[in-house]
């Protein structure tokens, strides 16, 4: 796709065209591009795996889960819509008041128009071609601008997936914050954004302009709050489950991702010496030899994770590894405990391998805890504590909640995937992807005969004294 801000204009001139043609709207185009990306993810499955290892470093195994991870997480969404695309096209039935006699109604889904969809590099073909089926299942126009900080990744769905689509309808523009920028000043219909909230808010105040509607799908601090469990299988077990969801999930680098811990001050001691243990079994004596950690994805994010350990405020609060290495862009799985509150490791973002731990006096104060700051994508809470469980759900605000286990929720195509306040807004996946990208369009019909007299002027009093 062209570059050049009047080659932009021209090709999106173009596209509109071809939106505003009906082609996209029809069932059988909808049908034949989400075959298409279905297509592109068999055929280049090695493709794929080749280019995710070489932009992020995973161990093979880890990237074998994660690719087979997105790959089937693909593969069931487009599976889904493919088959549900007919029914979730039809829209569904509804009723009028009594008052509007002889009545029907219906709610239309309609696509939305030319939509553009920016994504980030930690899990570039899933945040990329999720949001993707939904916007085509809908029957809309798009373009979609993967991150330019997984190249490898980029240069596959820009040069090799418009070969499985209808180029007039979907393009691919590869391209970092420049291009970004020249393509949030066009005119959009709807902008799906993933990444930070920092661009996040760059891209709504672009959609001022035109008054396009958008999803940010964005990041936050997750917590974790672990329960002074008791079983000796429900404790290694969990600790197993925080683990993999920090350290192993592209070393932190996830959205997703276990940001930091919240332990009453009692068990505190005994979570970190399993901690400890459970490290030493998943990354060895050596995480650096053993390749099991991903690699940290630049030197800019490298830099920008060692000030947060090396902030002299925080620096005495680290219990567990800390050891860094520029040169193969390694950090250690490491813990700190009760890190100052007002330090930046604990007001930003980590998305890294760093785990602070914050003590509490009693495990329900995580609740005023999770409050007192913004709004998480996530929040998990190991615990068996049913009332505890009920306060978690009802008195705090977040994306998602999941007991004794984490990142399960994006798995799944039943729920709803997305943040809100500072950790976004708009929901996808599934049948929430088609309706992100959908007009719900009200559509109420009525016949010509009967009505109440009184609804019309001139008004007197004898019409409200019935
Ligand atoms: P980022 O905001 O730097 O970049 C995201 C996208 O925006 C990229 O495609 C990038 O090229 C583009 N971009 C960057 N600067 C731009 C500019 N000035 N104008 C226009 N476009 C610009 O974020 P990132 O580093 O890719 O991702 C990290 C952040 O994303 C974290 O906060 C993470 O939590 C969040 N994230 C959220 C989800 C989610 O599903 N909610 C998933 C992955 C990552």
């Amino acid at each position: 796709m062209e570059c050049s801000v009047e080659g932009l204009e021209k090709d999106l001139n173009n596209m509109r065209k071809c939106y505003s043609s009906g082609r996209t709207k029809e069932a059988s185009w909808r049908e034949s591009q989400l075959k298409g990306l279905r297509n592109f993810i068999i055929e280049q499955e090695e493709q794929i795996s080749k280019a995710l290892k070489q932009d992020l470093g995973k161990h093979q195994v880890e990237a074998f889960r994660d690719e087979h991870l997105q790959v089937g997480i693909l593969m069931k969404s487009i599976n889904i819509a493919i088959k549900s695309l007919r029914k979730w096209m039809a829209g569904q039935e509804a009723k009028l008041p009594q008052i509007a006699l002889l009545s029907s109604a219906e709610i239309v889904p309609e696509p939305l128009g030319l939509v553009l969809i920016i994504s980030s590099w930690n899990f570039p073909f899933g945040l990329s071609l999720e949001p993707l089926v939904g916007a085509v299942a809908a029957g809309n126009a798009v373009v979609l601008k993967p991150s330019e900080l997984s190249p490898s990744c980029s240069s596959l769905l820009t040069s090799v997936l418009p070969t499985y689509l209808d180029n007039n309808g979907i393009k691919v523009i590869q391209g970092g914050p420049m291009v970004g920028q020249q393509l949030l000043h066009q005119r959009w219909d709807k902008i799906f954004f993933t990444g930070s909230a920092r661009v996040g808010r760059m891209v709504m105040s672009a959609a001022v302009e035109n008054l396009t509607p958008v999803t940010l799908e964005l990041g936050g601090k997750c917590p974790a709050l672990v329960d002074s469990l008791s079983a000796s299988l429900d404790k290694k077990v969990a600790v197993k489950r925080i683990l993999v969801a920090k350290y192993g999930a592209c070393a932190g680098q996830a959205c997703i991702a276990i940001d930091y811990i919240l332990v009453q001050k009692s068990f505190s001691s005994e979570l970190v010496a399993l901690m400890k243990i459970w490290i030493k079994e998943m990354f060895g004596d050596n995480p650096k030899a053993s390749n099991t950690i991903a690699r940290i994805v630049n030197e800019k994010h490298f830099s920008r994770l060692k000030s947060l350990l090396t902030d002299p405020k925080v620096k005495e609060s680290v219990i567990y590894g800390g050891s860094m290495d520029i040169d193969n862009l390694f950090i250690e799985p490491t813990i700190l405990l009760d890190p100052p509150l007002d330090s930046v490791i604990m007001t930003e973002e980590i998305f890294g391998p760093l785990l602070p731990i914050i003590t509490v006096e009693k495990i329900e104060d995580s609740i005023e805890f999770i409050n007192s700051r913004p709004k998480p994508l996530a929040i998990y809470a190991f615990t068996k504590n049913k009332t505890l469980q009920r306060r978690m759900v009802s008195e705090t605000s977040s994306g998602s909640v999941v007991f004794n286990d984490a990142i399960i929720q994006y798995i799944a195509d039943t729920l709803p995937f997305g943040g809100v306040g500072e950790s976004g807004f708009g929901k996808y996946h599934g049948k929430f992807s088609f309706d992100n990208f959908s007009n719900h369009k009200a559509v109420a019909r009525r016949s010509f005969y009967t009505d109440f007299w009184f609804r019309f002027p001139p008004w007197t009093l004898n019409k409200v004294q019935l």
